[in-house]
C-alpha cells in the first residue's frame, strides 16, 4: 500500500500529459490500457486520458446543445416549462435493459444471480438518488445473465474483449451490456462513451471487476459503485475532475470544479478557486465506495440530453 500511495503522490506532482500514449509511462498497467475511462483504485491512479481530441469533444457538446435548443422550443418533453433542461428529468424516465455477462474461470468470478441482482439494485439506488443526491430519472432492469467459463477471458479481459464482446453483446444502443471479470492490477472497471457506439456497436458496454460488486473482496471498493461510475460514462458523464479547474470542467454546472481525482474520503478538499468544495462524494470522482453518495441534478439532466442524442 505504501508503494501505491507513493505512486499517487508522484502522479499528483507530475503534470499529466493532455493525451497520448506517454501518459502511462509511470504505470505499466496504464501503458497497456486502451480504456480512457477506466476506474482505478486509490493510490494507483495518475490521470486518465480523454481519448477525444478537443475538436471531437467540442463536437459532442455542440450536438448536445442542439438537442437542448430544440427542446427549449417547447415542442417535446417540456413538462414543467423550465429553461435549463432540468425539466427533462421530470418529463421522462429512462428505463435501461441490462444484459449481464459473467465471465469466470471455474468457480473464480462465477458470481451468483443473487449477486448480479444486488448490483442492479445498487445501480437503481444510485441513479434513483436513494443514497443521497439527485434522482436522475434513470433505472435499470435485468433482462438476462450469460455465463462464460473461459480462463483467458476472465484473467485478461482487456486483451480479449475484442473476442468476447462481439460474441456476447446483445441489443442496440439503448441496451446496457455489463461484463464482470477479473480485471486485476489497479483497475476496477472501464466503459465506452455513447458517442463511440456508432463506429463500434459490438464493443459498447461496461466491464467491471467482479470483486467490486456489492459484498465483493476489494477493500474500500466493494459496494458496487464501480459499476455506478462506469455506467455514468456509458451515459455520457465525465469525471468531476475532467479538465481540472478550467471553466468547462465536466460540462455540468452544479458539480464544483476540482483539480485532481480524490483519494479515500477527505473532508474539506478544495482544489480550485471557483466556488464550492470538491465533489468528493460524487460517483464520478475516484473516492472510496464508502465515500460515494450522489449524482447531481445537472448530471441527471446531462444524461437525459446525451440519451436523446446518442442512445434513444
Ligand atoms: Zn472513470
Amino acid at each position: 500500500m505504501k508503494l501505491l500511495a507513493a505512486a499517487a503522490l508522484l502522479a499528483a506532482l507530475v503534470p499529466a500529459a493532455p493525451s497520448g500514449p506517454s501518459l502511462g509511462a509511470r504505470n505499466g498497467r496504464l501503458d497497456d490500457c486502451a480504456h480512457p475511462e477506466a476506474r482505478l483504485r486509490t493510490g494507483a491512479h495518475g490521470r486518465e486520458r480523454n481519448d477525444l481530441t478537443p475538436a471531437q469533444a467540442a463536437s459532442v457538446e455542440q450536438r448536445l446543445n442542439r438537442i437542448l435548443a430544440g427542446l427549449d422550443l417547447g415542442t417535446t418533453y417540456r413538462a414543467d416549462g423550465s429553461k435549463n433542461g432540468a425539466g427533462l428529468r421530470r418529463a421522462t424516465q429512462i428505463s435501461i435493459p441490462v444484459y449481464f455477462h459473467v465471465i469466470h474461470d471455474g468457480a473464480r468470478g462465477n458470481v451468483s444471480t443473487g449477486e448480479v441482482l444486488r448490483q442492479i439494485s445498487t445501480l437503481n439506488a444510485s441513479y434513483g438518488g436513494r443514497n443521497g443526491g439527485a434522482n436522475t430519472g434513470v433505472s435499470f432492469r435485468l433482462k438476462a445473465v450469460s455465463r462464460s467459463n473461459n480462463a483467458a477471458w476472465f484473467s485478461d479481459p482487456e486483451r480479449y474483449e475484442g473476442t468476447f464482446k462481439p460474441r456476447l453483446h446483445v441489443g442496440g444502443k439503448g441496451t446496457l451490456n455489463l461484463y464482470s471479470a477479473y480485471i486485476g492490477g489497479d483497475l476496477l472497471g472501464w466503459s465506452t462513451f455513447p458517442w463511440k457506439y456508432r463506429s463500434d456497436p459490438k464493443m459498447d458496454g461496461v466491464t467491471i471487476h467482479y470483486a467490486s460488486m456489492p459484498g465483493g473482496s476489494i477493500d474500500h471498493f466493494n459496494k458496487g459503485f464501480s459499476a455506478t461510475h462506469e455506467v455514468g460514462h456509458w451515459l455520457g458523464l465525465y469525471h468531476t475532475f475532467q479538465d481540472g479547474c478550467s471553466a468547462q470542467g465536466d460540462r455540468v454546472s452544479d458539480t464544483p470544479a476540482e483539480r485532481d481525482p480524490t483519494n479515500g474520503c477527505p473532508s474539506g478538499k478544495d482544489t480550485c478557486t471557483s466556488p464550492g468544495y470538491d465533489p468528493v462524494h460524487n460517483y464520478m470522482d475516484y473516492s472510496y465506495d464508502t465515500c460515494m453518495t450522489s449524482f447531481t441534478a445537472g448530471q441527471g439532466a446531462r444524461i437525459h440530453t446525451v440519451w436523446r442524442a446518442y442512445r434513444a
